[in-house]
Order: structure tokens, then C-alpha cells, then sequence
């Protein structure tokens, strides 16, 4: 596929159109709700063992793997299984490829906001604090386990199960609507 926007460029590097598609879904569905996201895409293999993107707080490029995203789409979201059942600790994002991207987009919006000089961290930890309660409750949730290890990611996973979550299923959608009102205030 060609992509027009310039930050998609990196995607053409991928073979499999369909892990192409995920992906440039992904920010879609993200900049729907939250306006244009501020972000550079690159594909390399220089990530840590087991790492299947991440977002660079200091500049917002977000790094996929190409060790897991130039594989077929089949064989990405296997390794995503695979790599989940070993890993006790893993995002719900993890599930499905475009949703790891969100997760990542969602770092590069909170650190946008926290640009602006805006104290996120404080107004995420009062959600986060009701979360920490709901946690307790339901600790044999490996799922959850993930957004419960900092402010930041309860942001990145609330973000992506608001624009990525089926809201019949998810159970934290309260939580997710609560951090997603957040990134419309300060975001758009
Ligand atoms: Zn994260």
C-alpha cells in the first residue's frame, strides 16, 4: 500500500497488507476521538527481546518492531499469543496488532498534554486510585494487571479500550470513558 501521510511512509515497509491495514486503522480510530496525533513511525529490529513497540517520551517516534510487524498478519498476532502466555505482565493491546500501536499513540498523546504543562499524572491518579480499589477486588485478573503498574499506563490501556474496546464486554469502560474525557479536554 501507499500512504499519502507522510507519517504512515514507514508502514510501506511492511509486506503482509493486512498488518499495513491494522495499522494505519489504529491511528485512525485514535485520531477520531482525539484530533491529530503529533508522532514519527520507524520500524527496526533494535528493540529489547520480547518488546513490541514503544514511544520515546523525549520526541514522540514510535518504534514498531520488525522482527513481529513484517511478518504475515497470522503469524504477527501468534507471536502476540505466544508472547502473552509467557509474559504474566502484558498490555490487553497485546491481542491484536492494531491496538499495540494505539497503545503506544496514547503514550505520545499524554506526552503532548504534559507539554502544554498540563499536571496529567495527578488528575490520572484520581482515576487510578478508584482503579487501585477495583484492582484489589479482582486480583486474579491478569488482564488488569498491566495498566496497574503506573499512571501512565492506566492512561495508554484506559485510552486504547475507549477507541479500541468493545464497550459491551469491557469491563473497565468506565474507567477508560473517564481517561478518554481527559485526552479530549486537554488534547483537542
Ligand atoms: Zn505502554
Amino acid at each position: 500500500m501507499i500512504f499519502e501521510d507522510n507519517r504512515l511512509k514507514p508502514l510501506e515497509q511492511i509486506a503482509d497488507e493486512g498488518v499495513q491495514t491494522e495499522l494505519w486503522l489504529a491511528v485512525l480510530k485514535l485520531e477520531m476521538f482525539v484530533g491529530e496525533v503529533d508522532f514519527s513511525l520507524q520500524i527496526d529490529d533494535l528493540l529489547p527481546e520480547g518488546v513490541l513497540a514503544n514511544c520515546a517520551i523525549n520526541n514522540n517516534t514510535l518504534t514498531l518492531s520488525g522482527e513481529y510487524f513484517a511478518q504475515s498478519s497470522l503469524q504477527t498476532l501468534k507471536t502476540m499469543v505466544e508472547q502473552t502466555q509467557k509474559n504474566k505482565f502484558h498490555p490487553v493491546s497485546h491481542l491484536s496488532i492494531g491496538s499495540v500501536l494505539i497503545h503506544e499513540l496514547c503514550h505520545a498523546v499524554w506526552n503532548t498534554i504534559c507539554k502544554k504543562g498540563i499536571d496529567l499524572r495527578t488528575e490520572v491518579k484520581a482515576i487510578a486510585k478508584d482503579w487501585d480499589t477495583y484492582m484489589n477486588e479482582n486480583q486474579n485478573d491478569t488482564l488488569k494487571t498491566y495498566a496497574a503498574t503506573s499512571p501512565e499506563e492506566f492512561w495508554a490501556e484506559m485510552l486504547t479500550q475507549a477507541v479500541d474496546g468493545d464497550s459491551e464486554q469491557c469491563p473497565d469502560m468506565e474507567f477508560a470513558k473517564r481517561v478518554l474525557n481527559l485526552a479530549v479536554k486537554y488534547h483537542m
